[in-house]
């Protein structure tokens, strides 16, 4: 994907800012040191281009003394991987000498550069953005993170910006690692799994807080090519934080999901699926992630197949993507039933990028409807027309129609789940528009 980063002084909104582009709706604001510097970076599309945003908040702390060493240090950094800057200035306090030392070093930036003046809320935010044309980096955009205003302007500038779209963009380069989150509860065996992915001492694991190693990412090879288990932040934060664990958990999953392909969710088969595991289970499916489900500590568990009924009833009875979904018993510290989980992730993967042939959907289309007839709605039947599949990954149904957009959540279940089944996509969301026509 293209690369925008996020710079400017201290607190002039930088995290807020980037926070509202990735669309994050658990905002990761914490003050325990090192938070804000493990997540840098997050992913999100605009006009149908994956945009990757880097964060350089909070990223002072990590290098030289000075401020401005620091400010050019981590900043540099984040201009060596961008194709974009973000320069982002405080509407509201008005320029200060550290932006316009700033602004002289970004005027000689190898990137095109956004001038960005944010806390510009209400009246008189957008005269006071006004100040920061001086800079000579361009007009400046008037956002409010905050409050979420400008951000449609700010949008489209970026968007402006942006070097051409190389058509078959990351999608289909082969050698593209696929994006992977492991997620689950504390204690699940998230470390432990991925260690023995990586089949080398790569994270140490263990209730000690500090232990594991420190990486946003790690990269490896499974027989299909490359693997990359995206934001192991969450097994950090867990160490690092011990007391914060049950809000992290679920908070680094989210996180973890946005930037992930497919999702493995570790669930402990000794304590069974609880609460807990079920709401990380709903995020995944709520970010439209494809999911493959591991029982872990399988080793320990006594009898196995009442505890595997158990626990696919619950799976079934709470995840409406779960239907068929890959389900892998293993250990992952003894290494037993591991080697199952990659060809589960790739095949629920390919599903998950399934694009359905246009006569095949027209005719599973035609079949749903005659099977199950459209409801009346105030005594007038809707009455779907066509369907069209607009994207994958997660497969996005349109269905077009008179009185479509009143079509009831049932319905539109129970199109989901038959495209499902007929088109074999277990562990997979389904997406379902509906668009009223006259
Ligand atoms: P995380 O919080 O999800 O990353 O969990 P860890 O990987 O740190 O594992 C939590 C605890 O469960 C550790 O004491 C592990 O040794 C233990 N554990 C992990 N996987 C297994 C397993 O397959 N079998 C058994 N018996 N214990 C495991």
């Amino acid at each position: 994907p293209v690369t925008v980063a996020v710079l400017g002084r201290p607190n002039v909104g930088k995290s807020s800012l980037f926070n509202r582009l990735v669309g994050r709706r658990i905002a990761l604001v914490d003050d325990t040191p090192g938070v804000t510097r493990d997540r840098k970076e997050g992913f999100q599309s605009y006009g149908g281009r994956r945009i990757r945003f880097i964060d350089t908040a909070g990223l002072e702390e990590a290098a030289p003394t000075t401020l401005a060493g620091r400010m050019t240090a981590s900043s540099e950094a984040a201009l060596q991987e961008a194709d974009l800057a973000l320069f982002v200035v405080d509407a509201r306090a008005g320029l200060t000498p550290s932006d316009r030392a700033f602004a002289e070093w970004l005027r000689r930036a190898p990137v095109p550069v956004l001038l960005v003046a944010n806390k510009a809320e209400g009246k008189g935010g957008a005269t006071a953005a006004m100040e920061a044309y001086e800079l000579g980096l361009g007009d400046p955009v008037a956002v409010s993170a905050e409050h979420g205003e400008g951000f449609g302007g700010l949008i489209g500038a970026i968007l402006e910006r942006l070097p051409e779209a190389d058509a078959e963009e990351d999608e289909h380069d082969p050698d593209r690692p696929l994006r992977l989150a492991i997620i689950g509860r504390p204690n699940a065996g998230k470390s432990t799994l991925l260690n023995t992915l990586l089949g080398e001492e790569r994270m140490i694991t263990g209730p000690e807080p500090g232990l594991t190693r420190d990486a946003v990412s790690v990269e490896f090879r499974d027989a299909e090519g490359r693997v990359r288990v995206v934001d192991t932040a969450g097994l950090r934060k867990k160490a690092r934080v011990e007391e914060k664990l049950e809000k992290m958990s679920t908070g680094a999953s989210i996180e973890a999901l946005r930037d992930c392909e497919v999702a493995v969710l570790v669930v402990d088969a000794l304590l069974g699926m609880d609460e807990q595991d079920l709401r990380i289970a709903r995020l995944a499916e709520r970010e439209g992630r494809a999911v493959v489900v591991a029982f872990n500590k399988w080793d320990a568990v006594e009898d196995r197949s009442a505890t595997r009924r158990r626990l696919d009833d619950v799976l079934m009875a709470s995840l409406a993507q779960s239907k068929g979904v890959a389900v892998v018993p293993m250990s992952a510290a003894t290494g037993k039933g591991v080697e199952k989980l990659m060809p589960a992730v790739r095949k629920t993967y390919a599903f998950w990028n399934k694009r359905v042939p246009t006569g095949a959907l027209n005719r599973w289309f035609e079949g749903a409807l005659s099977r199950h007839p459209t409801p009346l709605v105030e005594g007038k039947r809707i009455k779907l027309r066509y369907a069209t599949q607009t994207k994958a990954r997660p497969p996005t149904l349109l269905v077009f129609g008179t009185r479509a957009e009143q079509l009831p959540e049932d319905y539109r279940r129970y199109l989901v789940n038959s495209f499902r089944d007929v088109f074999d996509l277990p562990g997979v969301p389904i997406r379902l528009q509906a668009r009223g026509t006259t």
